[in-house]
């Protein structure tokens, strides 16, 4: 049942993008007292999240600076933050212009997500105030409406409504590896983690498992410290994302039932309009954002299963783009000789002492080969099935069936108010979540085109309307 007064505390646990911009609405928005708790266990992920705590100036964004406003009824909120430090930003060797088509630092998106938070808290209305906490919440339990949250240092809290903004987590461990081998000081298993760098440069030779952003930020980041080692890239299929390329979205029409009705439908019909129109396919990729959350709930389980079966990885790297100079760069390494691309499984990795023996089998082949690294980085994406997160808080949470996983093991059951769904199906009053747990129910809902709407109703609703 919907509690009838307004909250008077509200906790975030996870103060990435969406944690933080979720309070960041609160304090603007509430006129009753109000104490918004906002808690991230690493100090330097407070305001920022996984994405926006690099401090490589060429990890850039995804996404061109005209959309990473965050507040859809602004579209240029981002980019103005932007121009007004455009001497700031031209100084990263990575930035040539700061116009609406240019890709950022994500550090400095940081930056500008950490200021919208200040401000939001300078603005607040007598008697609304933040707390900034960095500590770890291990456990909550909900008792007579309200929730009692346990942290880390110890620490208890109690809060009317809880927001979990538990974003992305790290990889899991990639198969053909025991836990001997996780443990080796030559495996790194999250690869954004802090000490990973300074352990890779006096290395000779690496290899990246997986092929996605997470590979590029650590190809473009050895380049830019000047490694001069192999850098191995190993993928089942041996795809990359694509460059982005300037482009309008195409006037690609759904059919009226704004549905696709089957996979194999949607496939036929992007793949008919790009051969019949000569559409750059990035701009019908494009054309569909907008509408893709109600396409994947028109697609229905069974087809949502085949489609991520046979087209992920595809659509991954075709919608998840490269900003031009990043993909120039891989291109360049990729023509050096620096990096080399494998295309096929991990059999078997061995911890040699002085250097790792990976043994590779190529896709569409029983031949093995061996290659020899010095290290070795997971760069598979982010873990999303919550039944096997190494999470404490997690792991109590699905122990009293307050969470469950989502039919496809993307992130959790979540109702379309935010409320998170317990094991029996019912709507939480007090538990809710927004951004990457919604993948199974929104498909897209990781990017900040996204999420900033989903924060700004999420507020609303935990006010109470
Ligand atoms: C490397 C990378 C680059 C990206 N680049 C872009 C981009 O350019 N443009 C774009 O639109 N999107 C990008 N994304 C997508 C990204 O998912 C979103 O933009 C957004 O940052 C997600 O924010 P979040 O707050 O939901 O998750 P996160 O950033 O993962 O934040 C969740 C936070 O919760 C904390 N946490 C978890 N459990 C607990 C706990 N029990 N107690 C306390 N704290 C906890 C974590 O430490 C973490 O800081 C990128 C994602 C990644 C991973």
């Amino acid at each position: 049942m919907k509690p009838t007064s307004p909250p008077q505390t509200i906790a975030i646990v996870g103060a990435g993008f969406s944690g933080t911009l979720v309070a960041a609405h609160l304090l603007s928005r509430a006129k009753t007292p109000l104490t918004v708790h906002l808690i991230e266990r690493e100090r330097s992920r407070f305001a920022r999240g996984v994405a926006y705590s690099t401090t490589e100036d060429c990890h850039l964004l995804n996404v061109p600076a005209g959309n990473m406003s965050a507040f859809p009824e602004d579209r240029e909120h981002f980019l103005r933050w932007a121009q007004a430090r455009e001497a700031e930003m031209l100084d990263c060797a990575c930035v040539g212009e700061v116009t609406a088509a240019a890709y950022l630092p994500r550090r400095a998106y940081g930056d500008y997500i950490a200021q919208i938070l200040d401000e939001a808290e300078r603005g607040a209305a007598p008697g609304v105030g933040l707390d900034r906490r960095i500590d770890e919440v291990a456990s909550l339990k909900v008792e007579d409406g309200a929730v009692a949250l346990r942290l880390v240092s110890g620490a208890q809290l109690r809060a009317d409504r809880v927001v979990l903004a538990l974003g992305n987590f790290r990889p899991g461990d990639p198969s053909g590896a025991d836990g001997a081998f996780h443990r080796s000081a030559r495996y790194h298993g999250d690869p954004w983690a802090p000490e990973v760098l300074a352990r890779l440069l006096p290395t000779e030779s690496c290899l990246l498992v997986g092929s996605g952003l997470t590979m590029v930020d650590w190809a473009i980041t050895l380049n830019q410290a000047g490694y001069r080692g192999a850098i191995h890239v190993v993928s089942r299929r041996g795809l990359w994302p694509q460059s982005h390329k300037p482009g309008a979205p195409a006037a690609f029409g759904l059919e009226p039932s704004g549905k696709f009705g089957s996979v194999r439908n949607g496939l036929h019909s992007i793949r008919a309009f790009i051969r019949d129109t000569g559409t750059d396919w990035r701009s019908v990729i494009d054309a569909l954002r907008p509408v893709t959350q109600t396409l994947w709930k028109g697609l229905g389980l069974s087809e949502q299963r085949r489609f991520l079966r046979h087209l992920r990885t595809f659509w991954d790297c075709h919608r998840h783009r490269l900003a031009p100079g990043i993909a120039a760069r891989l291109g360049a390494m990729l023509d050096s000789g620096q990096m080399i691309r494998h295309v096929g499984r991990i059999h078997a990795f061995r911890d040699l002492g002085r250097r790792v023996e990976v043994t590779l089998r190529p896709r569409g082949s029983d031949r093995r080969y061996v290659l020899n690294v010095d290290a070795v980085v997971n760069c598979s994406g982010s873990e999303s099935d919550y039944r096997r997160l190494d999470s404490p808080l997690v792991k109590d949470l699905l122990v009293q069936r307050l969470i469950r996983p989502d039919p496809l093991a993307l992130g959790l059951d979540v109702a379309d108010n935010g409320a998170l769904i317990d094991a029996e199906g019912r709507p939480s009053a007090v538990l809710f979540t927004l951004g990457p747990p919604q993948k199974g129910r929104l498909w897209e809902t990781t990017a900040v085109p996204e999420i900033r709407g989903q924060a700004a109703g999420l507020a609303v609703e935990l006010l109470g309307g």
